[in-house]
């Protein structure tokens, strides 16, 4: 299986009106999908602290329902909050009327926790475009690199390797999930190091 940890060029010609990028001569944008998760959660909170670092959360409705008080501590910490659909829907799967009401679903929710900037991102990095298109007033945020973290087999060295090459503007993926945690453990914190010796700034999305 060939790991493309630098998002290729024929995924950009795909989405065209997603964002993969933000412009930016000093920021890095980490992301955070999949959570909140009550034990990857809380230690990736502690983590971006240590770096004074700000993220965005692209969590799962489910998952917000069942961790409210994390959910409330992500937004306490000022990182951004936004929508991987209520059910983390694979849009090939749905149709798109389905798909669209799940991501409606998540900004009601949210709604009780933060005001929502509709930033969007499809799960597994996938939607069809008649989905993308038809979601109006949000932004559907991509990535540049992606960790891989979720994959157990993953070789975590050669992972931070890839990660290093991230730029400013970069959007890095990660997961604050059960199956990402033990790579995740490993990874961020080399990251975290990484940038902020590089005189990187963390930021978040909006
Ligand atoms: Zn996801």
């Amino acid at each position: 299986m060939i790991r493309f940890y630098k998002t290729p060029w024929f995924t950009r010609v795909l989405y065209p009106s997603c964002i993969f990028t933000i412009p930016s001569h000093n920021k890095i944008y980490l992301t955070f999908d999949d959570g909140p998760d009550p034990e990857a959660t809380p230690w990736v909170l502690d983590e971006l602290d240590k770096f004074n670092a700000k993220a965005t959360f692209f969590c799962i409705g489910k998952n917000v329902e069942l961790n409210p008080e994390i959910t409330k501590k992500i937004v306490r910490k000022q990182h951004l909050i936004a929508n991987h659909t209520f059910n983390h829907l694979k849009g090939w799967d749905s149709t798109d009327e389905v798909y669209i009401r799940d991501i409606e679903k998540y900004e009601k929710l949210i709604s009780q926790f933060t005001s929502s900037k509709r930033l969007f991102r499809p799960p597994y990095g996938r939607a069809k475009r008649s989905q993308i298109r038809k979601l109006t007033g949000f932004k559907s945020i991509m990535w540049s690199h992606l960790s891989w973290d979720f994959d157990p087999s993953l070789n975590t060295r050669l992972a931070v390797t890839k990660l290093k090459k991230a730029k400013a503007g970069s959007i890095i993926v990660f997961h604050d999930s059960q199956k990402a945690f033990k790579n995740l453990k490993i990874i961020l914190p080399e990251i975290l190091n990484h940038f902020q010796h590089k005189g990187m700034k963390f930021d978040t999305l909006a």
